[in-house]
């Protein structure tokens, strides 16, 4: 140990097993990982976007990043600044302009060398104030004297005096005034800039010239001195990152555009009532690279000039939400979680075990089969949440079980509240989980982006007065259409009944805003058919899959999370599409509780969900009879 461990293709540390938990890596903790300087050397995955920011940072092109947050569009721009060359710096000077107040000069110098040029004013002032205070004292008791010995009245001599002083005060005053102000230092910066000006208010983003309250009288501030830079101007030589780009207002985005442009942009008081409104400096230079970011949304609202321009001198890259899953990139995550915990500083190192449970999480959370999750920035808040908890409790490492207490704690708001759910319909037994019911089914949900809930479906069948209608609740309405006429080619070949004649209702059982209802049509069917042919359905089970005008049920999103949510309300069996098996990736402790039944036809589903059992045989054989097609092309010979 002590020696870095290296995470690439160091053959010492890789173990034999290529296919353990850590691709391979040898190690008893984190603090044995090298982490690497440079931020572009920190991302994970996205190999394209780095390959594109390394070529713009060369090229110093604009570049436009696209992809779910929390997947290093910050980080890969932060990391673009790194790669600029440090040389070509630059402080900015604001100075005071003789012949128009109102519109101060600017000056760009080798960065370091404003600080000298202001200090050299300030020596300058002090040392010509210091010579005014002299000559000014030798007055004052030159004036006192005179009072004193010929006009024998002290009270005048103070008057006399008092003229005197505040005739020297103002001029120190002006000799401060012709002190430059510092706008942009670079002096300290070891890398080119980096401005994140995502959310910035105009006066943020552009620069600002502050008000004055006294405006004139000898108590004002000179307007140069109230001018303060924008990150636009910060960015100079650097890198200027915008996330969520569509949230500026236009006019801000056309101005950006115009510093795009010209290279240089004025400063002016951004409040048009403020007496700041009144200035405008001479241009400052507004050199920097943009990388503009947002998801898919944000590019189409963002103002179509500005994107084109940024699109016609620069790169467009699409971040990646997941990565292939090989022993190479385990590696790699466990880097990460060094690196995340090396980034905050107070966090104890993970052990072997912590880590394996972080990679299982990113698995998971990656929602596919074989691949990992690339929204780091949340698997990076696990890593934090679960040091924490080894730290409040003075252990020397991150162990396993800080881990799996971390997950526990760190859900997000939807499945807290999907949670909340699950609660409170056990109170109020609104999940039922045992007998049978006709026309009822337990459907599921997705809520958020990573919560299942269990949403039950209800459907009547009545005679109907004229045309057969369907009638569903709340927002669902469409979802419940088009799973009825899916429904409806089948049940005609095989019912008696002609639901062409019928009303149908339909009711989500405390649905809410914010539930996908998309992966309801194999429940609406059932639940449809069960009130049909009056074939009570099992409780203990609940399913999710789409169905097709054949009867095949085709797959569907989170089906990991709704199982798990089925788990929690106390449901035995889950019917998933087939195609969904590989997307399986549920937590352990749900693994025994419940049962998960893979189907690829309408048919398998009732057999599992319909109770009575002459009814329901007779009903799944003509069902089979009239769509034997379909299932033999998917089951084969
Ligand atoms: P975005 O800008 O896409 O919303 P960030 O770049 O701000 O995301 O990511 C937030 C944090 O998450 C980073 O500081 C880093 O710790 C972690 N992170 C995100 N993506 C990656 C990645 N691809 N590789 C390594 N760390 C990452």
């Amino acid at each position: 140990l002590g020696s870095g461990v290296s995470v690439e293709g160091d053959e010492a540390t890789v173990e034999d097993d290529a296919d353990g938990l850590l691709g391979g890596l040898d190690i008893e903790t984190t603090e044995e990982i090298e982490v690497p300087d440079r931020l572009v050397d920190q991302v994970i995955g996205q190999d394209h976007a780095r390959d594109i920011v390394k070529k713009a940072a060369k090229q110093r092109r604009h570049v436009m990043m696209i992809g779910s947050p929390g997947t290093g569009k910050s980080m890969l721009a932060k990391a673009m600044s790194q790669l600029l060359p440090k040389e070509d710096l630059q402080d900015v000077l604001v100075y005071h302009n003789p012949d128009d107040g109102n519109e101060p000069k600017v000056r760009t110098v080798p960065a370091g060398k404003g600080e000298q040029i202001v200090d050299a004013h300030k020596e300058e002032a002090r040392k010509r104030n210091q010579m005014r205070s002299f000559l000014m004292w030798i007055i004052i008791i030159a004036i006192i004297g005179y009072a004193l010995f010929f006009a024998r009245s002290i009270l005048l001599g103070i008057l006399a005096a008092g003229i005197v002083f505040l005739v020297f005060r103002y001029l120190n005053r002006g000799s401060d005034a012709m002190i430059p102000n510092l706008l942009v230092n670079n002096a300290n910066q070891q890398v080119a800039p980096f401005e994140d000006a995502t959310g910035a208010h105009a006066g943020a983003l552009l620069g600002d010239v502050r008000h004055d309250p006294f405006q004139s009288g000898g108590m004002e501030t000179p307007s140069h001195d109230r001018v303060e830079a924008g990150a636009i101007h910060k960015a100079n030589k650097g890198v200027l990152f915008i996330d969520e780009m569509n949230t500026l207002d236009i006019r801000s985005q056309q101005k950006l555009m115009t510093a795009i442009q010209e290279g240089e942009f004025s400063i002016t008081g951004q409040s048009e009532r403020s007496s700041g409104a009144m200035v405008q400096t001479e241009p400052v230079p507004t050199d920097f690279i943009m990388v503009a970011a947002g998801n898919l949304d944000a590019m189409e609202n963002m103002h179509p000039a500005l994107r084109s321009r940024i699109k016609g001198y620069g790169y467009e890259v699409y971040m990646d939400d997941t990565i292939e899953d090989e022993p190479e990139m385990r590696r790699k995550y466990a880097r990460f979680v060094a690196q995340e915990v090396e980034k905050d500083g107070r966090l104890p190192h993970f052990t072997e075990e912590a880590v394996e449970e972080i990679i299982l999480e990113a698995q998971r959370r990656s929602g596919r089969k074989e691949h990992l999750t690339l929204k780091l920035r949340d698997l990076g808040g696990l890593v934090r949440v679960a040091g924490d908890i080894a730290r409040a409790e003075d252990k020397e490492f991150t162990e396993r079980e800080d881990v799996l207490q971390a997950k526990r704690r760190s859900r997000s708001i939807e499945q807290q509240l999907a949670d909340n759910y699950i609660e409170r319909r056990k109170d109020y037994e609104l999940t039922v989980s045992d007998g049978s019911v006709v026309g009822r089914v337990n459907g599921l949900a997705v809520m958020g982006e990573d919560s299942g809930i269990v949403m039950p479906v209800m459907a009547e069948v009545t005679p109907s007065q004229g045309p057969g209608e369907v009638i569903a609740t709340g927002k669902l309405q469409e979802i419940a259409e088009e799973a009825v006429q899916n429904v409806s080619a089948i049940i005609k070949k095989f019912s008696d009944e002609d639901i062409s004649e019928k009303d149908i209702h339909i009711q989500f059982v405390q649905s809410y805003e914010g539930v996908e209802g998309d992966s309801a049509s194999v429940t609406v069917a059932t639940a449809v058919i069960s009130a049909l042919e009056n074939i009570p359905i099992e409780q203990d089970v609940a399913m999710t899959g789409s169905l097709s005008v054949r009867g095949d049920v085709l797959p569907v999103g989170g089906v990991t999370h709704k199982i798990e949510a089925a788990a929690k309300s106390g449901i035995d069996r889950i019917i998933i599409p087939a195609a969904n098996e590989q997307d399986v990736m549920i937590e352990d402790e749900y693994k025994d509780q419940i049962e998960i039944i893979p189907v690829q036809h309408l048919s398998e589903v009732l057999e599992v969900a319909l109770a009575g059992e002459p009814e329901k045989d007779s009903l799944v054989d003509r069902l089979r009879s009239i769509t034997g097609k379909a299932l033999d092309r998917q089951v084969g010979p």
